[in-house]
């Protein structure tokens, strides 16, 4: 959802100049705006086999309306993956990530420098991820999205994973959540 709330905003579309109130102070965006997202996006014939939703649901309410949506459809969640990692680690890696607009890589400054001057020179640093905002948004998280893990604790869906570590080690205990917990329940 992160992405597409960017896309609409860096097209300046009438919706895109809303969100950018809300993105640029590490807001929430409201709840029904996010919604018409995620449905249009969820419309979307490669969405058809499966799809995988990052940043989303991210209040209570969110996490109803996609249980109702998906139900009109006939389609379910299969698995929530919870990424776990302590705010200073999470600060951490925020201040110091950069994209490279040309091959939209994610550099982080220290940990994965960008490999030419070239490059250096033309990724471009989000506008919430610098510390102040960075606050506000870990606020949002701890009030509104932390919630979420109790709602689906209970439906037997959350994956936790331990986010510390390497990129490629995190990635190989997603998998293994993933694997593992479709092959019990066949
Ligand atoms: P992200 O790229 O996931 O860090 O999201 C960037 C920003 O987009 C957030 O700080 C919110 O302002 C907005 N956003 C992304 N996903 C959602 C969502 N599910 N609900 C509300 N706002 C969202």
């Amino acid at each position: 959802t992160g992405d597409i709330i960017r896309a609409a905003i860096t097209n300046q579309t009438p919706r895109g100049l809303e969100f950018k109130k809300f993105t640029d102070a590490g807001a929430l965006v409201p709840d029904d705006l996010v919604h018409a997202l995620v449905e249009d996006r969820l419309d979307q014939p490669d969405c058809l086999p499966g799809f995988l939703l990052d940043g989303f649901p991210r209040t209570v309410a969110q996490a109803e309306w996609l249980d109702g949506m998906l139900k009109r459809y006939g389609r379910a969640l299969a698995h929530v993956v919870l990424i776990e990692a302590d705010d200073g680690v999470i600060l951490e890696r925020i201040v110091g990530r950069a994209t490279d607009p040309v091959t939209g890589h994610i550099y982080h400054l220290k940990f994965d420098p960008p490999p030419t001057a070239e490059i250096a020179a033309r990724v471009v640093i989000r506008k919430d991820d610098t510390a102040d905002v960075l606050t506000r948004r870990l606020q949002e998280y701890h009030e509104k999205t932390q919630p979420l893990i109790p709602y689906y604790e209970h439906t037997g869906l959350l994956r936790r994973i331990d986010g510390l570590g390497p990129v490629d080690r995190v990635k190989a205990r997603i998998l293994a959540a993933i694997q593992t917990t479709s092959q019990n329940a066949t």
